[in-house]
């Protein structure tokens, strides 16, 4: 039998869902929730039915494990400690200063309703924090380094949106490829915010707007941008939609530390990310996590856990055989 999934959330990982559930033969798409009016969405999976977000505790004996598709900044908080109540629940939240409060909220929902919820799933926080507590154990006495990019950052691009003028933006966040071969070096640089990444930001303006202004305020943004090296583009809408449209993202956590009595040798680890989509890589990942949901929950496990709880066979559709005999 499969595992009967539910979306919750129609965006861009929601959309990934749909997609990895289709590519994973043990899953099945049962129903996608949304707060809109589901008239308004079309899926592309045949014979599923959109739902509003109001009628889904009738759904409670039908899920498996539902994926919350929402945004971190405000859906999240609110939405996966509520549906672990009804609910095994995964997430992708990513806002990493507010992961142990999350972790508490859904951790106090999932025990009290006996489900089992695994959040901030995904590449970083998910893949990466593997990569990072792995070679931590691994050699102690070293130093972390996250790159990220090159790739679109939505956080960056909604924050040129808003400024007066701009029609539309893509932000990309670029590694500084002197900086990263240090490191590949196992040079260990102190390496300032600055010197790790630069900021690349192709612009529309709306009519008449003042592009010296425009380019003045994203250079000095603080947060986003005033501590960066950043180069601003102005280019037509035409351009941006023919040649900025996708969601590319990616990049590398690297550890590089020493062993032996005298630190005399040298080992660098490299988890390395380049993808395509954002998105269908993040949800590439939410699926397996539902699948370790499933069998946890089956197991009689409740709670909140995190990817590094979870041993990696349960993300596995073949079994610890066949892992042993092909994957070991
Ligand atoms: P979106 O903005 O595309 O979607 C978020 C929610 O907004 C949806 O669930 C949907 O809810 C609503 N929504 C989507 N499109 C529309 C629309 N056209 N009009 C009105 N509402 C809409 O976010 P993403 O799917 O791109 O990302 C979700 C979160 O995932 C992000 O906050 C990001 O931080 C996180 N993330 C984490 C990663 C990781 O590695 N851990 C990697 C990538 C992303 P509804 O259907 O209910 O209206």
């Amino acid at each position: 039998m499969s595992i009967r999934i539910g979306i919750l959330g129609y965006g861009n990982l929601g959309r990934g869902v749909e997609c990895a559930v289709k590519a994973n033969d043990d899953l099945e798409l049962v129903a996608v929730f949304t707060r809109r009016d589901p008239a308004l969405l079309s899926i592309k999976t045949p014979g599923v039915p959109v739902v509003n977000v109001s009628d889904v505790e009738e759904w409670e004996d039908k899920i498996d494990v539902m994926i919350l598709c929402g945004g971190s900044a405000t859906d999240l908080p609110v939405q996966t400690p509520h549906y672990a109540k009804m609910f095994n629940v995964v997430d992708s939240f990513d806002t990493h200063a507010r992961i142990p409060e999350h972790f508490a909220n859904v951790d106090k929902a999932a025990k009290e309703n006996g489900h089992v919820g695994i959040i901030s799933v995904g590449w970083d926080p998910g893949l990466f924090s593997l990569a990072r507590v792995y070679s931590n154990a691994i050699l102690p006495n070293g130093k972390d380094y996250t790159f990220w990019g090159r790739g679109v950052s939505q956080g960056h691009s909604d924050a040129i949106r808003r400024i007066e003028g701009v029609a539309d933006a893509r932000q990309y966040t670029v590694p500084v490829e002197k900086a990263l071969a240090a490191v590949r070096a196992g040079e260990n640089p102190e390496l300032s915010t600055r010197e790790k990444h630069t900021r690349e930001c192709y612009v529309v303006l709306e009519d008449g707007a003042d592009a010296a202004k425009v380019e003045q305020e994203i250079k000095t943004m603080p947060n986003y941008f005033a501590d960066y090296d950043t180069t601003v583009h102005f280019i037509s809408q035409e351009e941006l939609d023919k040649n900025h449209k996708g969601l590319p993202h990616g990049g590398s956590v690297i550890r590089s530390g020493v062993t032996g009595h005298d630190g005399e040798n040298k080992h660098v680890i490299e988890f390395k990310l380049d993808l395509d989509s954002n998105p269908e890589f993040t949800t590439s990942v939410l699926v397996c996590y539902a699948r370790a949901a499933y069998r946890l929950a089956k197991e009689g496990v409740t709670g909140c856990k995190t990817v590094l709880d979870i041993a990696p066979s349960y993300l596995s559709a073949q079994s610890d055989e066949e892992l042993r005999a092909h994957l070991l």
